[in-house]
């Protein structure tokens, strides 16, 4: 997503100083790390040359004396003015491995006192050459280098803006200078790129725009769910204009010191006015952007820094062709003064694409993929209703993966279904065994679903039914694809959604007299949709039109809270139970009625693992008729008008 290209020699200043022009505060710097380093070496010579000498210990000259007497040493060498003592090893006083010195009195007297004593006797020349390069590569090496690595570390702290710089922006670090993405690349979203495109051409062409004094807008916030296209959308403005993009995410602001996001703005302005014409791309603004009151928790660092954001958005001069896009996903919790005309007064949503909007993004991504004669991309479209942009772009490359991996050279239309199970519920899951009562029970659950679908006109036609478990935690699914995509939803559907979600459960109930722990999802969902109806959509006879529920963040998983009072809310749950209660009952009602359809479809089911919508319909029409079913489907002969290849518009005919 955020893959921009590192450019680090961007515009940094520092690379355009002359060499040996030293700032005399970094020569300060560098003295200071210098002694630094000299008096650690010192410090670890002191400590090593004394851990040395643990081998050699010190005695008096008498000591030596009486040691010459009692013919207790090997060896003497004398060295400058200091004898080693090599004593011999049987002696038992004097522990093996250990020399001994001591200062001498004179040469004279040594030499008259060692003779004739066996003693060996060596005189070495004072190495005064060989003690001075010892000391030197001893002390002065280590200091050269940890001189140098400390150096090292430090150009390294300052690049990246850390402990030296911690106030630096690290927009340089995503500087791009020209993205090559275009509005080409960004399907659907129509809107949103005319509302971008004036930008782009008043950074082509100011003077056009000046000229009549019009002002270029400061700001446009990118509004919308994750995955929709907003960086890319940013991206694309930056491309088409062919200007310099910085870009940097909210939370790359805000560090643990008060003042530091502050000083990254001021930071991050400076460099982008130096590269103006460009655009400055500040993504998850809400992480610095939040409301300063302290409903959403207060915090000195962020509001200082949206105040430096609020002051340097105020201090430019768009003449210049500098424009800030921002993404957010909460709008909500923005602060109202960054939203005000003069800052970020243009909002562009960037919401999930449409049925049109997903068929062109499968294109672009289809692009450089090879597909065959099968792919119908508007199939596809239907069957992902919700998805954005990052799903679809996951889908057409997992289609992709799947092609190579069965050996074929191009994409079917078969990939790409699998390739949205996939995305949607995880991959197959074969290494699950399931019991042979788990499987029964899967299956009755699974085609309770379809069936409950199928039999109420107002709920989609079932594509394909499933009990193979899946990655993302199902043991098995109802695929249904509408046949058009929908705005608006009737009272009717949503009550025919409910029945849908817990047929599942009724058939457990009915076949099996008792109710596993499988439902848990379609109980949530139900319940999510029958709230809704009542505390949004003003669909139940008790609250009629009034409105109890608001929704809390939009873009992302749409949280709403109650806004009634407790009472009231009691109510509302009482409500919400008889509704679900009754919609059980419906599902459980449309289940006994077709209990011989619900068996044999499920056998089918259970000895295929997966089947299509258009065998759920065979075996369905069969039984309602009366029919056997014979052990191969094909087999099975439905009267002509009833065997057609559209059985979405004959189910509808018959039901
Ligand atoms: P956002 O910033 O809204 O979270 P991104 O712009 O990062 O989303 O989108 C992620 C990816 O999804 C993009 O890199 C692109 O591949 C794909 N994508 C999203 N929306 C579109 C679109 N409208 N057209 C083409 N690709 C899209």
């Amino acid at each position: 997503m955020d893959n921009m290209d590192s450019n680090p020699n961007g515009n940094r200043p520092d690379n355009n100083r002359e060499p040996g022009n030293m700032d005399p505060n970094k020569k300060h710097q560098s003295i200071l790390a210098f002694l630094i380093c000299l008096l650690i070496t010192l410090v670890c010579f002191a400590l090593f040359t004394n851990m040395l000498k643990d081998n050699s210990s010190e005695i008096s000259y008498d000591k030596f004396i009486e040691m010459i007497d009692k013919d207790q040493i090997k060896e003497v060498t004398l060295q400058s003015d200091t004898l080693t003592i090599v004593p011999k090893h049987q002696e038992t006083d004097f522990q093996e491995n250990v020399y001994y010195t001591t200062q001498m009195e004179s040469i004279d007297k040594l030499t008259e006192r060692l003779e004739g004593t066996g003693i060996e006797f060596h005189a070495e020349p004072p190495d005064a050459f060989g003690e001075f390069v010892a000391m030197l590569v001893s002390v002065l090496l280590p200091t050269v280098l940890l001189f140098v690595l400390l150096m090292v570390f430090m150009r390294r702290m300052n690049k990246n803006g850390g402990m030296m710089g911690v106030g630096k922006s690290r927009a340089k670090s995503y500087i791009q200078k020209d993205t090559g993405i275009t509005f080409k690349d960004v399907a659907g979203q129509d809107e949103a790129k005319e509302s971008l495109q004036e930008v782009v051409d008043f950074l082509h062409n100011p003077g056009k725009y000046t000229m009549i004094g019009a002002k270029l807008p400061k700001g446009a916030l990118l509004v919308g769910p994750p995955g929709t296209g907003k960086t890319l959308l940013a991206k694309a403005v930056a491309g088409e204009a062919h200007v310099p993009f910085f870009s940097l995410s909210g939370s790359e602001f805000v560090e643990m010191f008060v003042g530091v996001g502050a000083s990254r703005v001021r930071d991050l302005f400076e460099e982008a006015k130096k590269n103006a014409p460009c655009i400055i791309f500040i993504d998850e603004i809400d992480a610095i952007g939040k409301t300063r009151d302290s409903h959403y928790g207060g915090n000195d660092e962020r509001e200082q820094t949206l105040n430096q954001l609020l002051a340097e958005m105020d201090g430019f001069d768009t003449s210049k062709g500098l424009l800030i896009l921002a993404a957010t996903n909460r709008p909500e919790v923005l602060d109202p003064a960054l939203l005000r005309p003069g800052r970020f007064d243009r909002r562009v949503i960037v919401d999930r694409p449409d049925l049109k909007g997903r068929i062109e993004i499968l294109k672009v991504h289809a692009r450089n993929v090879m597909l065959d004669e099968t792919v119908d991309f508007e199939n596809i479209a239907l069957a992902t209703s919700g998805a954005v942009g990052s799903d679809l772009a996951n889908m057409v490359n997992e289609a992709a993966i799947l092609a190579v991996k069965n050996g074929r050279r191009a994409v079917s239309q078969k990939d790409l279904l699998e390739a949205v199970e996939v995305v949607l519920v995880g991959k197959e899951k074969k290494d699950r065994i399931l019991s042979r009562q788990e499987r029964r029970i899967v299956s009755y659950h699974e085609v309770g679903h379809a069936l409950v679908s199928a039999l109420q006109k107002d709920a989609e036609p079932v594509q394909k039914i499933t009990i193979v478990p899946r990655t993302m935690g199902a043991l098995g699914y109802v695929m249904q694809v509408p046949e058009e995509e929908k705005y608006l939803n009737t009272k009717k559907e949503l009550e025919a959604m409910l029945v849908g979600y817990l047929g599942g459960r009724a058939a457990e109930e009915i076949v099996f007299d008792t109710v596993t722990t499988g439902a848990a999802n379609d109980i949530e969902q139900a319940t999510k949709v029958a709230r809704a109806m009542i505390t949004q959509y003003g669909m139940s006879q008790k609250f009629g039109l009034m409105g109890l529920a608001s929704q809390e963040n939009q873009y992302l998983n749409g949280r709403t809270v109650l806004n009634c009072g407790d009472d009231t809310a009691t109510e509302v749950d009482h409500e919400v139970m008889t509704l679900l209660h009754n919609s059980y009952e419906e599902a459980k009602r449309l289940l006994l009625g077709h209990r011989e359809a619900l068996d044999k479809i499920a056998e089918y089911l259970i000895r295929k693992e997966t089947i299509t919508g258009k065998e759920f319909m065979k075996i369905f029409r069969a039984v309602e008729r009366g029919m056997e079913i014979p052990e191969n489907l094909d087999d099975l002969v439905l009267p002509v008008s009833e065997n057609e290849e559209k059985p979405d518009t004959e189910e509808k005919h018959i039901l």
